[in-house]
């Protein structure tokens, strides 16, 4: 719309298109508003709507993932936390804390830990997805429990990851973002159940996943309303040995080029070895993810899962030191939370 146009003028495109047979997404930006289509499949004529009163230009989106695209929005989507923390504006969010929820004790030291470094998110599986039916599967319900116990303590948000719609439902009552795995990427029925949870969703990049699949597995979630969805590059499968994935950083680059959600980096799964950690990380900042998802560990060599992947608090401390003065070489900072935590 042209800037300054009125709220009937939008609501007579609103109008225009639902009598076309399409729906309407109205979206008001900082400068002018635009018209979402949605419904079509293939090129919409576009006589019809030029015309009206309001009207600046009517843009094709040329990619398969629409709603997601920069043509769609060219302003980057912000997701705010509850704790005052933004994921894709200026800030870099860290994300910090064990691979899975082992016990009380571990999930609260290594929450007071990673918040007094600086992380403003805890991550933490409570529902693991294992290649092994025999490995851990996470404490349920209880470990969620306790991450709300951390929230608490520490007023760091919560991401933690669903494997089912009935366990997104669960997930969505004590997480802040809610997190979809490699291996459940395109579990298309997973992805619909989240985009109505009414939580952010962490979106991870399947293990042989292409962007475009990765972008139109977004796609589904914002289809369903759920517009609030942070992407993840951890990595995916290699023809090599040397690391456990192929951590592909011009993933964040490209995604930040063809769409308006946020994404970030965990170089945790990306790499699959500790000594690999740190340098990935700082290389993530530098590229211009949005944030990090660290695997963090108070005793890595006795983690149920991805100890060999984990820093432990000492390291973490000085990664978030460096991180820091990265951060700071190209215009951006690290995360600070806004409200203090409950005491
Ligand atoms: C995790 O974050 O612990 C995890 C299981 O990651 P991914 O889905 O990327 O393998
Ligand atoms: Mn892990």
């Amino acid at each position: 719309m042209k800037h300054g146009a009125t709220p009937d003028q939008v609501d007579g495109v609103v109008s225009a298109i639902e009598s076309m047979g399409y729906r309407a997404r109205p979206m008001p930006g900082a400068q002018r508003t635009t018209v979402g289509l949605v419904g079509n499949d293939g090129r919409v004529e576009e006589g019809h709507l030029i015309g009206l009163d309001g009207v600046l230009r009517v843009i094709h989106v040329s990619q398969p993932y629409k709603q997601v695209s920069r043509e769609w929005c060219s302003e980057g989507t912000v997701v705010d936390l509850p704790n005052g923390v933004q994921i894709g504006g200026e800030d870099v969010v860290i994300m910090a804390g064990p691979c899975a929820v082992e016990s009380r004790e571990q999930i609260l030291e290594t929450a007071c830990r990673v918040a007094a470094a600086g992380a403003t998110v805890l991550r933490g599986g409570a529902f693991k997805p294992r290649t092994s039916p025999y490995s851990f599967q996470g404490m349920g319900q209880e470990g969620l429990q306790l991450l709300a116990e951390a929230r608490d303590e520490t007023g760091l948000a919560i991401v933690t990851e669903a494997l089912d719609p009935e366990g997104a439902v669960l997930v969505a009552k004590y997480a802040d973002i809610i997190q979809i795995g490699a291996r459940n990427m395109q579990n298309y029925s997973l992805l619909r159940a989240v985009g109505r949870a009414g939580k952010p969703v962490l979106l991870k990049r399947g293990m042989a996943a292409t962007l475009k699949e990765l972008l139109l597995a977004a796609e589904y979630i914002v289809a369903e309303g759920e517009s609030r969805v942070i992407l993840c590059e951890r990595g995916v499968r290699n023809f090599d040995n040397h690391a456990r994935n192929l951590f592909d950083l011009t993933a964040v680059v490209t995604v930040k080029e063809v769409s308006h959600l946020p994404i970030i980096a965990d170089p945790s799964h990306g790499t699959g070895a500790r000594s690999k950690v740190g340098p990935m990380a700082r290389a993530s900042v530098a590229a211009g993810a949005d944030g990090l998802l660290l695997e963090v560990h108070p005793d890595p060599s006795t983690a149920v899962s991805d100890g060999q992947q984990s820093l432990n608090l000492d390291q973490f401390d000085k990664l978030m030191g460096e991180l820091d003065m990265i951060a700071g070489a190209i215009g951006r900072r690290i995360a600070r939370t806004a409200i203090a935590p409950q005491t």
